[in-house]
């Protein structure tokens, strides 16, 4: 679907939607997990006038939406073209979201450079095909690049993609808003509060099991993030995760330093307009048996504070090469997240193929994509119409292994 198509149908959801007519009654649906996913998809089901409750087992923004570097994007690593699309789609929806919400994003662009040459060749190319496919996306060489961003030292690198569409959000703070958002329109939201399992009655969903009680429901929503059973215990289907981890540090509140997303060598950061800066771990996990037995589990953090300071103090060190200015930063948190990556990299929405009455919503670059994502499902289960766009994403496809984060 071409993106003018793709724009039509989103704002045809806004007048389809299922404001609930005379005689009937309005959809109810459960939707488990408060990241930013569950959270965009419970706005826009609550804006379309379904009934909402959103559940989560230990609190909103808790896993993947805290532990995230937050770019908002529909950068190179996009693919294909749909793809990029569908990201694009998106990004143009956060800057609506922003102003309707008004949501902690800051849209200051994006720098991106590498330190090998091989690397470098193939930033042209991709940047090249991106300014093809509508992107404001240039190289930009050493003068231009000192006026953008006074106070960072490129390295010697002579040139760097920028891509002006890009921004920044804290996704606690936009979690927060959109379910604040969507409680004003009745939903309502109950945490701590775990899905423990579904009560069907001839294969038709009838309520959820939850540890504070059944909740009737039509529908159950599974945006569960990287929770590696919640599909097969709740949609009796197998998704398939290659889940990561990757460290996230923010920063006390600092002058500003930088306006663009940094992505350089070994380090990405941000400033957000609260003046943290959020540095984003490039280098994955050690793959030592140690390391290993350390993330059994999946924590979200360290076992030892001195451990995290540690790790933050690397991360710094490293951005301090690029942004002098951060020297003598204060670390406010460090976190581990886990990537909910479906195997291939592409999100995976719909309903199960074995439990209509079960819709899967698990995703990469969510925060990204949680505006469309929240859109297009409030749409499809509210009018019982299927969006031609999400075809390509559903749980009951061919998953290849795809390494595309
Ligand atoms: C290090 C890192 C960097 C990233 N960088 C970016 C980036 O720059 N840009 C971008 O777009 N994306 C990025 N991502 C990806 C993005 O953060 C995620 O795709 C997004 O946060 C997923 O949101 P979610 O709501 O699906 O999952 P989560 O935020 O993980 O939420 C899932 C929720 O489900 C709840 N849950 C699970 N099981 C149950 C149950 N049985 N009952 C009730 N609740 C349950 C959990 O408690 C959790 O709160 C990054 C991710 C990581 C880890």
């Amino acid at each position: 679907m071409d993106r003018r198509t793709l724009l039509k149908l989103l704002s045809a959801t806004a007048l389809v939607g299922c404001a609930p007519s005379q005689t009937e009654s309005p959809l109810n649906v459960v939707v488990a997990g408060a990241g930013i996913i569950g959270a965009s998809i419970a706005y826009h089901l609550a804006k379309a006038g379904a009934r909402v409750t959103v559940i989560d087992k230990t609190g909103p923004a808790s896993h993947a939406s805290r532990g995230t570097f937050a770019w908002i994007n529909a950068t190179y690593a996009k693919q294909p073209r749909s793809y990029h699309t569908f990201s694009q789609q998106s990004v143009s929806n956060w800057r609506d979201l922003t102003t309707e919400l008004n949501l902690p994003v800051h849209w200051g662009g994006s720098l991106e450079w590498f330190d090998s040459p091989e690397r470098e060749q193939k930033l042209i190319a991709q940047i090249a095909e991106q300014a093809a496919w509508g992107e404001d996306a240039r190289m930009v060489g050493a003068d231009e690049l000192a006026e953008m961003e006074p106070g960072v030292d490129y390295g010697g690198a002579l040139q760097a993609a920028y891509s002006g569409n890009d921004g920044a959000v804290d996704p606690v703070a936009a979690t927060n808003a959109l379910l604040a958002a969507a409680v004003k329109m009745g939903a309502v939201v109950k945490a701590p509060c775990a899905l423990t399992g579904v009560s069907l009655v001839a294969g038709r969903l009838k309520s959820v099991e939850t540890s504070m009680g059944a909740i009737k429901a039509d529908r159950l929503v599974l945006a569960t993030g990287a929770d590696p059973i919640a599909a097969e215990k709740f949609a009796d289907t197998f998704l398939p995760q290659r889940t990561t981890p990757g460290v996230i540090a923010i920063t006390k509140p600092m002058p500003p330093i930088i306006n663009s997303i940094i992505a350089a060598p070994g380090v990405h950061m941000h400033q957000r307009e609260d003046g943290r800066i959020v540095l984003g771990e490039q280098d994955g996990a050690p793959g030592n048996e140690a390391h290993a037995l350390r993330l059994e589990g999946r924590p979200n953090n360290f076992p030892e504070r001195w451990i995290a300071e540690e790790h933050a103090g690397r991360m710094l060190a490293i951005a301090e090469l690029f942004a002098p200015a951060i020297a003598g930063a204060e670390v406010e948190d460090v976190y581990i997240g886990w990537r909910p990556l479906p195997l291939d990299g592409h999100p995976v929405i719909g309903a199960s193929p074995n439990r209509p009455d079960v819709y899967l919503a698990v995703m990469h670059s969510g925060v990204t994509l949680a505006p469309v994502a929240g859109q297009l499902v409030a749409y499809e289960l509210t009018s019982g119409e299927s969006a031609p766009d999400l075809a390509d994403y559903r749980p009951g496809r061919n998953f290849e292994l795809v390494k595309r984060y």
